[in-house]
């Protein structure tokens, strides 16, 4: 083989080694992030992605935040969105506390709003934003999730419109099986401790008769208590619901003053990262339901 032609065809190695990408990086998709503002958006946004490939989620309120009605922004919480394809918020005003903070710090971040559409109650004067312990309003904000990562992520678009639609229906089905569970009790009032559970109410055919307006680690005052052992009395010892993870003295005293246990409704804002989580809570708060309100009915 003459000199000339060796050198040629050496050249052409190292040109083709340059363009042919090295066989460790072939078929490694970049991976992206996904951060949703809470828990229950994760949860629905675990769903979207099932089976799609190279995206990462991460959750900006850190284990344990709760609603994130007081939520402040910490650097590090920023730093989770360095470079992320977007926010996924529940809407509704619950991430009032820092989103206008946010949209400064990180004015390009695209925010996919899960509350899109979907009528909200007010609760004086202000936005109610528990839409999601609604399966039903749930429902529309899997499909308003679905709508908005597709969007971003257009190579998985099928998949995650096939996702969120499965998904969806099926929390509209679980929305169905809980109202008819609880046919019995249609009307009855329930009192909660915080105003979390009128979106969940209005979709079990039940009613909040009122929110003993204290946020999970607030102390209630002695009237507020007194006020509450009254209700509890003047309403026929209706079921009054704490949340876990709540420790509060004035709960034994009201269950004390009114012979009423105290139960337990989860607003699912803390749990596992488990895809099912949500269905599961929902499935254990119908079991208290059904408990609370069988007891009111024998007493
Ligand atoms: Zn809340």
């Amino acid at each position: 083989m003459k000199k000339s032609l060796l050198r040629f065809l050496s050249a052409l190695t190292v040109c083709l080694l340059l363009i042919m990408p090295l066989p460790s990086l072939a078929g490694e998709a970049q991976e992206v992030t996904v951060v949703c503002s809470f828990y229950p958006v994760r949860i629905f946004a675990q769903n979207a992605l099932k089976d799609v490939p190279g995206v990462r989620l991460e959750t900006l309120a850190p284990a344990g935040t709760g609603c994130l009605h007081d939520f402040q922004l910490m650097t590090g919480d920023l730093k989770k969105l360095d470079g992320a394809l977007c926010l996924i918020l529940n809407g509704a005003g619950m991430e009032q506390s820092f989103l206008p903070l946010l949209t400064r710090e990180r004015a390009n971040l695209p925010l996919v709003d899960c509350s899109a559409g979907i009528p909200l109650m007010t609760e004086g004067g202000e936005d109610n934003p528990h839409i999601w312990l609604s399966p039903f309003l749930a429902a529309a904000m899997v499909r308003n999730l679905g709508d908005g990562l597709s969007k971003l992520l257009p190579e998985h678009r099928e998949t995650i419109l096939n996702n969120t639609e499965a998904y969806a229906a099926s929390l509209e089905a679980l929305g169905e099986e809980m109202r008819a569970a609880l046919s019995s009790f249609e009307g009855k009032n329930i009192v909660t401790f915080h105003e979390a559970f009128p979106y969940f109410a209005d979709a079990m055919g039940l009613n909040v008769l009122a929110s003993v307006t204290v946020e999970p680690d607030e102390t209630p005052s002695p009237r507020l208590i007194a006020e509450t052992v009254s209700l509890i009395q003047k309403c026929g010892g209706c079921p009054l619901f704490s949340e876990p993870g709540v420790q509060l003295d004035a709960l034994n005293t009201i269950a004390r003053e009114t012979g009423c246990p105290v139960y337990e409704l989860d607003p699912i804002t803390d749990g596992a990262n488990d895809p099912d989580a949500y269905v599961q809570a929902m499935w254990k708060n119908l079991n208290t339901l059904i408990t609370a309100l069988s007891a009111q009915a024998e007493r």
